[in-house]
């Protein structure tokens, strides 16, 4: 998979692309990602990349020319006939739809994916409109610069890609997860007592939508916290069990609104309304 990001600031990548996941999907060749500085695709003997707000108003934009100039010497299609399964081009913007865990899976489908970093007050609206298939935001809130958000990006689809995290199941099984999470998938699971019996536990066969449970390793006493007894039990179900209340504890605790769309049991229902009694 490719990721080409175009920003004024490529040495702001120089970090999170150099360590750990990213750098050995990078090393694998499993992801290429290109930088690409905005600068080079300014005519004038400034660089210019900015220009003030057409209607007045405080701060800088960012002009369009450079911009289409950028994304066109990529080689990518133009919006109207781009196959947005093959190539993407995304634009970061705090106006943008939520990037999310569902999104990450998506892009991690497309061979190529374009990342258009914003500064300023942001950028000519015609990108949005002619070159940009959409726009992305990580959050609610204003960062200074679309760069942080293209990290966060290219981070979270990559370890999504076959062949990057070590454990294929880390991605299936963790906050968020979906894959085999299916609520007929997972009580088939629980009804199969072969599976039950030779599978490691865990949560659900599939976080669900959840957020993940809690983990623990050595030492089992910690400032005098144990490690919970179930864990060092050896009870497959048991184990499946604990974490499974665990992580509809958090979730009902630190994010009750995934619980609409989380795939829950009747056991998940039950227990659910006891906690909030
Ligand atoms: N005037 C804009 C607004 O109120 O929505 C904010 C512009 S912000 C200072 C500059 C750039 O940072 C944006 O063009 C965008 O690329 C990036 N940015 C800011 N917040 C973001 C967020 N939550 N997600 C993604 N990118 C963001």
């Amino acid at each position: 998979m490719r990721f080409d990001i175009i920003t004024i600031f490529p040495d702001f990548f120089d970090g999170p692309f150099r360590y750990g996941v990213l750098s050995r999907a990078a090393n694998a060749g499993i992801v290429d990602i290109a930088l690409h500085d905005l600068r080079a695709f300014t005519h004038d003997r400034h660089k210019t990349v900015d220009d003030r707000p057409f209607g007045g108003g405080e701060g800088m934009v960012l002009k369009a020319e450079p911009l289409f100039d950028a994304v066109e010497s990529l080689g990518v299609a133009a919006k109207a006939v781009r196959d947005p399964a093959k190539e993407t081009v995304i634009l970061l913007s705090a106006q943008g739809q939520r990037f999310t865990q569902t999104v990450a899976h998506d892009l991690a489908q497309v061979e190529r994916v374009v990342l258009i970093c914003g500064r300023y007050e942001g950028v000519d609206e015609r990108v949005n409109d002619l070159l940009a298939d959409r726009e992305l935001s990580i959050g609610d809130y204003v960062l200074s610069g679309g760069e942080l958000g293209a990290a966060v990006i290219v981070d979270a689809v990559t370890r999504l890609l076959p062949g990057v995290l070590g454990n294929a199941d880390s991605a299936r099984f963790e906050s968020f997860g979906r894959t085999d999470s299916s609520l007929a998938a997972r009580q088939q699971a629980a009804s199969d007592e072969s599976l039950e019996a030779t599978t490691l536990p865990r949560s659900t066969h599939g976080a669900g939508g959840l957020l993940d449970y809690p983990h623990y390793t050595r030492p089992a006493d910690f400032r005098g916290v144990p490690v919970p007894d179930v864990l060092a039990g050896g009870d497959h179900a048991a184990i499946r069990k604990w974490r499974r209340e665990r992580a509809l504890e958090k979730t009902l605790r630190n994010r009750p609104d995934l619980l609409t769309d989380a795939d829950l049991t009747d056991d998940d229902r039950r227990f659910l309304s006891r906690l909030r009694k």
